[in-house]
């Protein structure tokens, strides 16, 4: 097991001022998240509907995925379907080229990132321009996105005014974020008017009419789908939902989860392909259907990409999005990364203090920090722990069964932290960090003791 979460995090709160903002900025987006859950009474009943409903659909995915093909069909929509991201990209690709496009406008979809599309297209000279204002400005700065909502969040305006000097040729020094997005639109409005066509992710499919819905905060999905004659829109399969009236659930818990909103801006649904054009939904699998056959983990497919489980995380919002392996950061990312990969993201279920605070915001009520523990156990089983950690998991384990040894040890840690030895070391990672308390002069047990614990009063 690599120790990537720990060293990036590590380089990330380097910089303390930086990392404070960052926190505090997450912190504000958590607060407004609890300020729009306590203002609908039925918050809870919400979130049960929404976990029943993405239980049931998951228990029958295959059923209301081909509902949703015959519905969308019959509607005029070409539907296809990827085995994994290769053969998306292969699909999307082909589409692209029958039609002579060059130029795609792209909203944000965090499955394009994770079937690599753009580098794809980009090789076979297509130029793909992510129009969603976060991922342009990461687009711009050669980065992924840092957040699964908010992908510039790692970015201070005074940073983003410098990117659109160097890329877009605004007047150096900007920082007005009025200015910096008014400078984005101008720049976008070319790209949308030149676009031959548009790519979007789905938030939602439904089964029973066919038809796909994009949420977008700025209405860059329907600009770029809307002007040119091809839409491809990509999805995962555990996007379908079975029936209209359940999108009112998910819409609800969507926009207050994921910035506060009572409402999303643009909730648009798209039906049919433009008179004369072409929509395609390119439904992916990619490893999917194996989560889906793991019990303990099958939930995570039930994610609905609100990132509240990220704003609310003191891992992640200490840590910036870069720390973690894997494209979706955060505790849904640290769930999913290592079914993909055990090794390359087996320190990624051991980046949570395992507070329980993301399985508490989760709209869908996913068990997140029980996962993560579950996945730690299969990380540990399959022995790719370092052996540093394994050699202290198993001296813990010695010492706690046997009560002389625990003792003992009690007493030459009190010694340690009085003497202020115990930040030192790999062992006083934990300590540097924090104010520890002072050492008490005796054992709880010698307290006990010496009380009369355990006698009839
Ligand atoms: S796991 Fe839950 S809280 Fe996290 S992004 Fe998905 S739906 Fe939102």
């Amino acid at each position: 097991m690599n120790s990537f979460h720990a060293e990036r995090a590590a380089a990330f709160t380097r910089d303390v001022p930086h990392a404070h903002w960052h926190d505090t900025a997450l912190w504000f987006v958590r607060v407004k998240r609890d300020r729009g859950a306590a203002s609908v009474p039925e918050w809870e009943r919400l979130r049960d509907a929404a976990s029943g409903i993405k239980a049931h659909t998951l228990s029958r995915l295959a059923d209301y995925l081909e509902e949703f093909e015959r519905n969308a069909a019959s509607n005029g929509i070409q539907v296809h379907w990827a085995r994994d991201g290769a053969e998306h990209n292969r699909i999307v690709g082909e589409i692209l080229e029958r039609r002579g496009v060059k130029v795609v406008a792209k909203s944000k979809s965090m499955l394009t990132e994770e079937c690599g599309l753009n580098p794809y297209l980009e090789a076979r000279g297509i130029e793909i321009v992510d129009t969603d204002l976060g991922e342009r400005i990461v687009q711009l700065a050669g980065e992924p996105p840092s957040h699964i909502v908010m992908p510039a969040i790692h970015k201070k305006k005074e940073e983003i005014g410098e990117l659109f000097h160097r890329k877009l040729g605004t007047a150096a020094g900007l920082s007005d974020p009025k200015v910096l997005t008014e400078a984005a639109r101008q720049h976008l409005r070319r790209k949308f008017l030149g676009a031959q066509a548009g790519l979007s992710g789905v938030n939602f499919a439904v089964a029973e009419t066919g038809g796909i819905v994009v949420v977008t905060n700025e209405g860059n999905a329907d600009m770029g789908t809307s002007l040119p004659p091809v839409h491809v829109a990509s999805m995962g399969v555990e996007k379908v939902i079975p029936r209209v009236r359940d999108l009112g659930i998910f819409l609800r818990l969507l926009a207050r989860s994921a910035t506060g909103q009572p409402v999303s801006t643009y909730t648009t649904h798209f039906h049919a392909p433009l008179r004369g054009g072409e929509l395609h939904v390119v439904i992916v699998d990619n490893g999917r259907s194996q989560i889906l056959g793991r019990e303990p983990f099958r939930r995570s497919l039930s994610c609905i990409r609100c990132g509240a489980c990220l704003n609310t995380c003191p891992v992640y919002r200490r840590s910036g999005g870069y720390s973690y392996s894997y494209l979706i950061p955060g505790p849904i990312g640290s769930v999913l990364g290592p079914q993909r990969d055990p090794v390359a993201h087996a320190s990624l279920p051991f980046a949570s203090s395992l507070c329980g605070s993301c399985s508490d915001v989760c709209p869908v009520k996913i068990d997140l920090h029980h996962e993560l523990l579950a996945l730690r156990e299969e990380i540990r089983s399959q022995n790719i722990l370092p052996w540093s950690k394994r050699l202290a998991m198993q001296v813990a384990s010695f010492v706690l069964r046997h009560p002389v040894l625990y003792r003992a040890s009690g007493r030459v840690a009190r010694s340690l932290m009085r003497a202020g030895l115990v930040r030192f070391g790999p062992a006083g990672a934990w300590a540097r960090q924090r104010e520890l308390p002072e050492a008490p002069k005796e054992s709880f047990r010698e307290l006990w003791k010496r009380e009369g614990g355990g006698r009839e009063a």
